[in-house]
C-alpha cells in the first residue's frame, strides 16, 4: 500500500472514532476518556494470516493486518479449529432441508459435523462477550456473513446465507456489528463498519 493511501485510511479511522464518540458521548471529558481506548474486535484467524483454513492456507487482508490493527485490538477466533477439526481437514458445506441447516462434508454428505461445530461456536460466543465488533471470512460454512453457498440434499446450490457461527452470533448478540472481508473492501464499507464499532464501544462504556 502506498504511503498516502495508508495516511488517508489512518485519517478516516481517527475521524470515525471522533464521529462515533460525538454521536453517543456528549460529555466532553468522558468523550476523551472513551476514545483513548481501542475497541476489541473478534476476527477470523485466517484473515490475520494464520494458516488455519481447511487446506492449510491463510487469507490475510493487508488493510486489517497493517492499518486496522493499529486502532483496534483483535481477538482471533476460528470455529472449525475450536471444534477440533484440525488442519488440514476435509472441506465442509452448509446443507438446508425444510428450513433446518446442517454442516456436512463435501465429499461425504452423510457425514454430519453440525453438533460438534455448534458446541464450539457456543464456547466461542461466550469468549467474545467483551468485543465491540466481529470481522469474519466471507463464504465460509462457519464464518460467512451472507454469501455462504447453501446446498440441498441432492448437492445443488440453491441460495446463499450466513455460516453457522454467524447465525449463532447474530441470534445471541443482536446489535453487535458483524461484517466479512468482502464488506471491508470498499472505503464506504470500512467507514460504515467502524462507525458502528466505535458507537457500540461508546455505548458499552457509558452503561
Ligand atoms: S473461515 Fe473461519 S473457520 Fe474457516 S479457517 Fe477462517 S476462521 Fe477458521
Amino acid at each position: 500500500m502506498f504511503g498516502w493511501q495508508q495516511g488517508r485510511l489512518c485519517y478516516y479511522i481517527l475521524l470515525v472514532r471522533e464521529i462515533a464518540a460525538k454521536l453517543d458521548c456528549m460529555d466532553e471529558e468522558r468523550e476523551i476518556e472513551l476514545t483513548s481506548e481501542k475497541p476489541l474486535i473478534a476476527i477470523s484467524r485466517c484473515l490475520l494470516g494464520e494458516p488455519v483454513r481447511f487446506n492449510g492456507e491463510a487469507r490475510p487482508v493487508d488493510w486489517i493486518v497493517q492499518i486496522l490493527s493499529q486502532h483496534c485490538d483483535f481477538l482471533p477466533i476460528c470455529p472449525e479449529l475450536e471444534a477440533g477439526f484440525g488442519v488440514p481437514r476435509p472441506p465442509m458445506r452448509l446443507q438446508q432441508q425444510d428450513g433446518a441447516v446442517s454442516v456436512v462434508l463435501v465429499d461425504d454428505p452423510a457425514a454430519e459435523r453440525t453438533e460438534q461445530l455448534q458446541v464450539a461456536c457456543e464456547r466461542l460466543l461466550s469468549e467474545i462477550n467483551p468485543v465491540h465488533g466481529v470481522i469474519l471470512k466471507a463464504r465460509s460454512p462457519s464464518c460467512g456473513v451472507e454469501d455462504t453457498p447453501l446446498f440441498n440434499k441432492s448437492g445443488e446450490q440453491f441460495a446463499t446465507g450466513p455460516g453457522l457461527f454467524t447465525r449463532m452470533c447474530k441470534a445471541a448478540k443482536p446489535g453487535l456489528p458483524v461484517i466479512d472481508d468482502q464488506g471491508l473492501q470498499s472505503e464506504a464499507g470500512r467507514v460504515s463498519f467502524l462507525i458502528q464499532v466505535f458507537r457500540y464501544c461508546c455505548r458499552r462504556r457509558t452503561r
